[in-house]
């Protein structure tokens, strides 16, 4: 269904607020289908994905990797001397290839016939939205402002910086500590810790990495303990407090003491918050949940007709792929017809800490929670190439099995590549794959990933 007409009564058939990952892709497909489309931004083309998330964060996982590669290399008959480290050339060939990016955005939203407005957005009533003064009216709109860094509130706190403030950090610190228990905090602890500084991932929970499968969460404690990142859980930071030679005292406690640690850089990744500050939710009654995260129907809809949300600023499950096809599925909705059926099982998703992890389907606690009688198999190995790399480094592997209809419920891995690895596999455990399918898979020889297809033996209940 084309809602654009010649005499239409609106500027566009389709505003929408943020040009990040799951509007970029609204606005595009929404054009293509015919709709006449505008786009407002305020910061950057391509949202937090691009410019402060997935790519940044992805090639300082690969810069800072090259530290162990250079060492693992010498076991092969390698040598070499003087091996320099510059931070600025990668921050800065980083930012190069963001701001590629950010030109690849504006010419696929401009190709697709996508209007950008460059500034901030803000609903003044139904169909009505101000853009810096400028009053535009739009048949649908599309709230896809994702989310934002939260902001611990510890005295000090000025002193400590974001996750986006992290990708453009002036000088790499010496000593840092990277507060947090989730997956960002973990690759930061993982990056900044290969890199070679002195990193204390600092973490008030028992166990970082909450909702992973409790093997996994385990694993890679202790892998990147064996690489020297210092894990203190339960562990709240109190205060931080500036020095005259710059650098931080960080007052952390735990139940058993208070301690001060002196470090450069205090870097925060506590969780995100949905970006709707400003945005005139409460104005036209928007209904949004207790942490400000907008409520919408399968559908995409807000409780008010004709504005919807989707993306990190919903609160479902905040990854650019899950955005992306949510943005694609509301704009084929509106625009043609089509229902649309969000299946948000069985994302497989990845953590690019070092090993990384890869994970789908059900964790063991998750599967026991739904009552499934299960098969549980684990393996973990010294991967082939750290038998004579001189590293200490092992590869964890688990396959949740149901007793009763023999599907694999659930793969995880901890290892190299393992989000490619888990890629793979995500489209047989969508397909509905049972242990037999896995059993009957010949294996690619040698590799870690063979693994998954010769584990025959499940652990004893
Ligand atoms: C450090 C980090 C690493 C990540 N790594 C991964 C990863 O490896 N894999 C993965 O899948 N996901 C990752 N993510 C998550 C991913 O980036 C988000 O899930 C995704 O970007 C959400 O898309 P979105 O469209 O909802 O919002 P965004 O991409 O954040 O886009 C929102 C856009 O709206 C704009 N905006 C907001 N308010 C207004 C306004 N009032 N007016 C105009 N414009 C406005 C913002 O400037 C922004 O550009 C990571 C996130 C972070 C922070």
């Amino acid at each position: 269904m084309n809602t654009h007409t010649e005499n239409h009564p609106f500027d566009y058939d389709l505003f929408v607020i943020g040009a990040g990952s799951g509007g970029v892709r609204a606005s595009r497909i929404a054009s293509q289908l015919g709709a006449k489309v505008a786009v407002a931004e305020d910061l950057y083309l391509g949202g937090t994905c691009v410019n402060v998330g997935c790519v940044p964060k992805k090639l300082f996982v690969y810069g800072s990797h090259f530290h162990e590669d250079f060492e693992a290399a010498k076991g092969f008959g390698w040598s070499f001397d003087n091996l320099k480290f510059n931070w600025e050339t990668l921050r800065d060939n980083k930012t190069e290839e963001v701001e590629r990016l950010n030109g690849i955005y504006d010419n696929i939203l401009g190709n697709a016939g996508v209007e950008i407005i460059r500034g901030t957005a803000r609903l003044i009533a139904e169909n009505t939205i101000d853009v810096e003064g400028r009053t535009i009216t739009a048949k649908n709109i599309l709230i896809a402002t994702g989310s934002w860094p939260r902001k611990p509130n510890y005295p000090g706190v000025e002193h400590t910086i974001d996750s986006n403030a992290f990708f453009y950090l002036e000088k790499l610190p010496k000593r840092v500590i990277v507060e947090g228990g989730g997956y960002i905090a973990v690759e930061f602890a993982g990056i900044l810790n290969a890199l070679g500084c002195d990193t204390e991932l600092v973490y008030r929970g028992p166990l970082f990495l909450r909702n992973f499968d409790e093997d996994v969460r385990h694993f890679i404690a202790e892998q990147m303990q064996l690489k020297g990142v210092k894990l203190s859980f339960n562990t709240q930071i109190q205060s931080v407090a500036k020095q005259e030679d710059g650098s931080l005292q960080v007052s952390v406690g735990s139940a058993e003491q208070n301690e001060v640690r002196v470090v450069d850089s205090l870097i925060t990744a506590i969780g995100r918050e949905p970006k709707v500050q400003g945005l005139g939710l409460e104005a036209l009654g928007i209904e949004q949940k207790q942490n400000g995260s907008i409520v919408v129907d399968d559908n995409f809809q807000t409780n008010v007709p004709g504005i919807f949300a989707l993306g990190d600023v919903i609160g479902r499950m905040q990854l650019t792929p899950v955005a992306l096809a949510e943005g694609m599925a509301l704009a084929r909705h509106l625009f043609n017809g089509q229902a649309i059926n969000m299946d948000y099982e069985n994302i497989a998703t990845a953590v690019f800490c070092q090993p990384n992890i890869g994970t789908v389907g059900y964790t063991e606690a998750r599967a026991r929670e739904l009552n499934y009688s299960l098969e549980i198999y684990k393996s973990s190995f010294k991967p082939m190439k750290h038998t004579i790399s001189g590293i200490e480094e092992f590869t964890f592997m688990k396959l949740i099995v149901d007793k009763d209809s023999r599907k694999v419920l659930g793969v995880h891995m901890v290892g190299p590549d393992a989000g490619e690895i888990i890629q793979g596999i995500a489209i047989a455990i969508k397909a509905g794959a049972t242990k037999e399918d896995f059993d009957s898979t010949i294996g690619i020889h040698p590799t870690a990933a063979e693994e998954f297809v010769t584990m025959r033996e499940p652990v004893k209940e």
